[in-house]
């Protein structure tokens, strides 16, 4: 850690401190830090896969196949072997304490559940929850990775088409999902920003509610982002290595 982080550092020991109904807002960042590829930017998985083809509801509804080939070769093989990082076992640490109040995340690999979190808000969905558009029946990682060895697009035991527990591309976002993170944004004593660029929506606009609403706002992002300029603090460096900096874990 550099020194000129050791300010900030304590600033953020002090607020963690003082605040009992904390909102953790995780992006992509903190994912990363479990080796999870992101999707935009250099290098990110959009740049090889055009995500208007590989992860747009409207041609997944034509033909999945496309979206199918994508996760048996991109997708389950990173999420199968991801791990929570110690950023996600810091946030457990937290609930345990009493003064976490919500997380809420805009990634889908579901490792803040393997953390042993137990309420996670999921503005995009979550690819581990696989479930058959005709049935309802769900379906987890291995067991669609089976099914799609022996045929693809893969197919429930009823005969009926699988979809990703995903958000895709033209899919509305789950409301009550975002209702959920509207009503903690605003209840909130501190939001914390933890690898998240805050260009998405709605990711963009929870910030500025939980500031409205007289919460602290601190941000833990790799890179600037738009709402530095509205925030309390804001520590450019990695968000989980900053967390197990500050809390240590029981
Ligand atoms: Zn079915």
């Amino acid at each position: 850690m550099t020194s000129s982080n050791d300010g900030k550092i304590s600033e953020l020991k002090k607020i963690i401190a003082t605040s009992d109904k904390i909102v953790a807002f995780t992006g992509a960042g903190f994912s990363a830090e479990s080796g999870i590829s992101t999707f935009r930017g250099a290098g990110g998985l959009w740049s090889r896969y055009d995500p208007n083809i590989y992860a747009n509801i409207n041609i997944f509804m034509q033909d999945s196949s496309y979206y199918w080939n994508f996760f048996k070769d991109e997708r389950y093989p990173v999420i199968k072997k991801a791990k929570p990082n110690d950023g996600h076992y810091v946030l457990v640490e937290l609930e345990k304490l009493g003064k976490l109040y919500r997380v809420i995340t805009q990634n889908i690999d579901g490792l803040h559940q393997v953390a042993g979190q137990s309420d996670v808000i999921e503005l995009h969905g979550n690819t581990r929850k696989i479930y058959c558009l005709n049935c309802e029946k769900t379906y987890n990682l291995d067991e669609t990775y089976k099914l799609l060895q022996k045929e693809l697009p893969p197919k429930c035991s009823c005969g009926g088409n699988l979809k990703p527990g995903t958000i895709l591309f033209g899919e509305p976002l789950p409301q009550a999902a975002l209702e959920m993170a509207r009503i903690a944004a605003q209840n909130c004593d501190l939001f914390l920003v933890l690898g998240s660029s805050l260009v998405v929506y709605p990711a963009a606009s929870m910030p500025r509610i939980a500031k409205n609403n007289g919460a602290t706002l601190v941000i833990i992002n790799i890179d600037p982002t738009p709402m530095d300029e509205i925030a309390d603090l804001v520590i450019n460096n990695s968000a989980s290595k900053i967390l197990s900096t500050v809390i240590k874990r029981g």
